[in-house]
């Protein structure tokens, strides 16, 4: 799974991936067993340049695992969910 984001982060699509805050930090942070901790990992996207960046790209692309511009899949998955809402809504009125 780190493969995933490391594949994102040597893309030469994307501009933030230099700025990086994880590159060389343990992967296992960024994908941790079920029920381990997170906190350090998302510790470390808190002094990250790009997370926003890096988060955007892991909710548009729907990414199901590890932790992503500071959030869990949970927490992105709430953001998908609140913007699809939105959608709905505006398209209703
Ligand atoms: S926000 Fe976190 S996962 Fe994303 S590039 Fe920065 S340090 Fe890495």
């Amino acid at each position: 799974m780190f493969s995933q984001l490391l594949e994102v982060l040597s893309s030469q699509e994307l501009a933030w991936q230099d700025l990086a805050n994880c590159r060389g930090a343990d992967p296992d942070l960024f994908f941790p067993e079920r029920g381990a901790s997170t906190r350090t990992a998302k510790s470390i996207c808190r002094e990250c340049s790009v997370q926003a960046d890096c988060l955007e790209f892991a909710i548009v692309s729907s990414e199901k695992f590890g932790i992503w511009g500071g959030m869990s899949e949970r927490e992105r998955r709430k953001i998908r969910r609140q913007r699809a809402l939105d959608a709905e809504r505006r398209k209703v009125s």
